[in-house]
């Protein structure tokens, strides 16, 4: 029997788990860009494991090369002694990723999920220059541990640690006072001002567009302003692509279409390629003050995923097909958005690439619409501070013709919501 009653979760699980209340079945099989409940019900899949699965469920080049390295006895749990398995990674993730960029960055393998990339990022950072403090941006999202909480510009997130952290007072993301007041001047203002603590930082964390925050796209010359600002008064720049990166906004990295050059970049999500626990810190190598030993774990360099992800840069990274693809479908959500932007008020929308948000000025009709998608076959979830926004996350391989069957769904939802 492959069917459980659905009320073994509300009796033994913990009342914090959450995207089963947005989905109230119970999942059994992912393929493509689609996941079948235990009633043999299947979903279009817009949220691809909040940007988890870029390449899709199950994908067939990626299974295949996973199912031959566990046919074979390839090593599975390693701690982070040196495998065949991570060489082949590293091998491919310079010479494929980075060296074509003109990146050149040393490797960490931090422990299993974006939080811990983050921790080791601020770590790192406050070793490296001796100062404490970090500076973060309104509405962002950066993990749900301690040190990533603290730079989470959430606080419902925030209180969750059980008393209000001591938190820094967030710098406005690009646009966040809608051109009122001119961030930057703010911002050296704050630097210079020894009163107020956050006049020595040692990092700026930010992502090049907040995924939880609402999908806030930073323009390219707001973080060249941001670079150049860290540069002048020596502060690292980290650039958390943790949900951005491997290739959600078009290019491998988030950041390289404004053309700049972090100094530590977080990475996970969708770095397996397979949906397995994977995260990656990479630094500046003069930046590697590391001692041994310094920052372990019991579970990094998870091998399946070396062998996923070096297949994912193989495969999908040798040349720009798939990068050009994601542009193209990021188009095509856009014109749909904008054409229900154009018929009813009181929506708008933004995006990059194959993220994209739809966002509406009565928060609650967000939910209301994703609630109407899930009756017709589709999941997608929302985000921003309200959920005021329908964040699209779909697989960049899906086709044309499942994406277009999702966008017509979501027109349909959102004409029922507030039609
Ligand atoms: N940084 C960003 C930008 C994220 O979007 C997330 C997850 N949504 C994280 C960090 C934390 O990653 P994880 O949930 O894997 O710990």
């Amino acid at each position: 029997d492959q069917t459980v009653d659905d009320s073994v979760f509300t009796t033994h699980e913990s009342e914090v788990r959450s995207y089963c209340r947005s989905w109230p079945t119970v999942f059994t099989r992912a393929r493509g860009s689609y996941i079948t409940d235990q009633s043999g019900r299947e979903y279009l899949d817009f949220f691809a494991g909040a940007g988890s699965l870029n390449y899709g469920h199950n994908n067939p080049v990626l299974k295949s090369a996973l199912l031959e390295y566990i046919e074979n006895d390839g090593i599975t749990h390693g701690l982070d002694m040196a495998t065949v398995a991570k060489g082949k990674f590293l091998e491919a993730f310079h010479g494929k990723i980075l060296s074509p960029r003109g990146l050149d960055y040393k490797v960490q393998f931090p422990g299993p999920t974006g939080t811990n990339a983050v921790e080791s990022a601020l770590k790192l950072a406050r070793k490296v220059t001796g100062r404490e403090s970090i500076i973060s941006f309104t509405n962002a999202f950066h993990g749900m541990t301690l040190g990533s909480l603290s730079v989470t510009g959430n606080s419902m997130k925030r209180a969750g640690a059980g008393i209000p952290l001591v938190h820094a007072t967030p710098m406005p993301f690009d646009n966040y006072m809608g051109g009122v007041v001119e961030d930057f001047s703010w911002f050296e203002r704050v630097l210079d001002d020894s009163g107020s603590g956050l006049n020595r930082p040692a990092a700026v964390i930010v992502e090049t567009v907040q995924g939880e925050g609402g999908v806030n796209v930073a323009r390219a010359e707001w973080l060249r302003a941001l670079e150049e600002l860290c540069r002048r008064r020596d502060i690292l720049l980290i650039v958390d692509d943790v949900q951005m990166g491997c290739g959600r906004t078009g290019k491998f990295f988030s950041f390289e279409e404004a053309g700049i050059k972090p100094d530590i970049v977080t990475l996970s999500k969708s770095i397996s390629g397979y949906g397995l626990p994977f995260a990656l810190m990479l630094m500046r190598p003069e930046l590697d003050v590391w001692s041994p030993g310094e920052h372990n774990g019991t579970f990094r360099g998870n091998n399946p995923a070396f062998v996923t992800a070096t297949k994912t840069i193989e495969h999908y990274w040798s040349d720009d097909a798939l990068e050009k693809d994601t542009y193209a479908k990021g188009d095509r959500i856009a014109k749909v958005f904008g054409d229900i932007s154009d018929r009813f008020d009181g929506v708008s929308h933004r995006g990059r690439g194959m993220v994209q948000g739809l966002v509406f000025e009565d928060s609650t009709a967000a939910g209301k619409v994703c609630a109407e998608a899930f009756e017709a076959g589709l999941l997608a979830e929302t985000s921003g501070p309200s959920d005021e926004v329908v964040k699209l996350l779909p697989p960049l391989t899906i086709s044309t013709d499942d994406l277009d069957r999702g966008l017509t769904i979501l027109t349909e939802s959102t004409e029922k919501v507030i039609g």
